[in-house]
């Protein structure tokens, strides 16, 4: 099989996708500075670069994939050289000439159950509403104010469906008319469409805006920064506008609006992650912090890298998909950043960020000193 895809092709892509961005690149090294793999591996954005721009892409290398669309290093680049599209645009190919690499492999069996079932976790679509069996949340039809939309981990996986019943807690508790889509939510496609497949992200994309249309759906609440962000930034590509809303930003407008008391006691010191693609991606920094101060007795600390700098949990850019060594997780860095701020609670609201997180409590070993939480789950609490 050829491994080193023509030049032609590879620059055709690249300006199809991002311009000719490469080529803008003055190899100046700012990008390797920040980028987080340079912590754990030897890892350069730069090199990817110029080996693009002269055509020497190697697609059988794992180099290509580890980028996690964290979205550091396009906001330090003299040159603007678009390093995630371009990037993106690098894997669109191997994905056309289906090569990938040992530890991208699952990437190819997720493209086949996010197809048939809707979800990357080979789980049932029928089952896709389990999650709420025994609470009172409704189908959604035309008329009520908001869809919620989950997500597939929130639906489907053990730990991440506490955030969806505490996501229904509380939009309950505040009488929001609200409903879920249940067996006829797809997965969003954002982070398959970082993977470099663009036919199935389509799909998806395409199939969820239908349902959305024919229920008449017009604002969207999420738990996921990435649903968040592909529903407001990608999907207006497909001539479609809803208003999307994540939890976080809900959260503050319910306790603004007097529809939620917070009002028992959280006596914890807590730190507050912020999602690649809630934060960098997208600007929401002080909504969830807002909340977090309202929370009596809560003590909110910050990290060493926070805000703009937040350094990436590693989940992003589909590698929740794929493996990453345990000597190479960006989660450990950051579990550690957030035991020394002295934090006891380590909250975000996104759910690569937490399974990547409890993952890492757990293998690090520090099971009793901190636990990690959703910010809805905090805020069942107190209400
Ligand atoms: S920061 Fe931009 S210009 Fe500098 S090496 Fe990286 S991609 Fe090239
Ligand atoms: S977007 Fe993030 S992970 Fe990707 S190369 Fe840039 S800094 Fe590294």
């Amino acid at each position: 099989m050829e491994t080193v895809a023509p030049y032609k092709e590879i620059i055709d892509v690249i300006k199809a996708s991002g311009g000719d961005a490469f080529k803008r690149c003055f190899q100046c090294g700012l990008c390797d500075v920040v980028c987080p793999w340079n912590r754990v591996a030897t890892f350069s954005m730069r090199r990817l670069v110029r080996e693009a721009t002269f055509g020497l892409t190697d697609i059988e290398s794992e180099e290509m994939w580890r980028c996690t669309t964290c979205g550091r290093c396009p906001q330090q680049c003299p040159r603007d050289v678009k390093q995630i599209e371009s990037g993106v645009a690098l894997r669109k190919i191997a994905t056309e000439y289906g090569v990938f690499p040992a530890s991208v492999k699952p990437v190819r069996t997720i493209s086949g159950s996010l197809v048939g079932e809707g979800n990357p976790l080979k789980e049932e679509r029928k089952k896709r509403a389990d999650w709420a069996a025994d609470l009172s949340v409704k189908p959604f039809t035309e008329g009520m104010d908001i869809l919620y939309f989950p997500d597939c981990y929130c639906s489907y996986d053990p730990r991440l469906k506490k955030v969806a019943r505490a996501t229904a807690a509380i939009l309950n508790r505040a009488g929001v008319d609200f409903g879920i889509l249940g067996a006829l939510e797809n997965c969003c496609g954002e982070s398959i469409r970082k993977t470099g497949d663009e036919e199935v992200f389509r799909r998806l994309a395409r199939e969820n805006i239908k349902t959305f249309i024919d229920h008449g759906v017009k604002k969207i609440l999420v738990s996921s920064p990435h649903c968040y962000h592909t529903f407001k930034n990608e999907y207006p590509e497909f001539m479609v506008n809803f208003e999307v809303v994540h939890i976080s930003q809900y959260l503050i407008h319910l306790i603004n609006e007097g529809r939620l008391e917070l009002t028992k006691e959280y006596g914890k010191k807590v730190t507050w992650h912020d999602p690649c693609y809630l934060g960098r991606h997208n600007g929401i920094y002080d909504e969830p912090r807002e909340v977090l101060k309202r929370i009596p007795g809560l003590e909110l600390k910050e990290m060493a890298e926070s805000r703009v700098d937040s350094l990436c949990c590693g989940g992003g850019g589909g590698r929740i998909w794929m493996e990453t060594k345990k000597s190479e997780r960006f989660s450990d860095l950051r579990i550690g950043q957030a035991i020394d701020c002295g934090a006891e609670v380590l909250v975000t609201a996104c759910p690569y960020c937490i399974t990547n997180f409890e993952d890492s409590r757990l293998t690090l070993g520090h099971g009793d000193v901190i636990e990690i939480k959703d910010i809805t789950e905090i805020v069942s609490e107190v209400i």
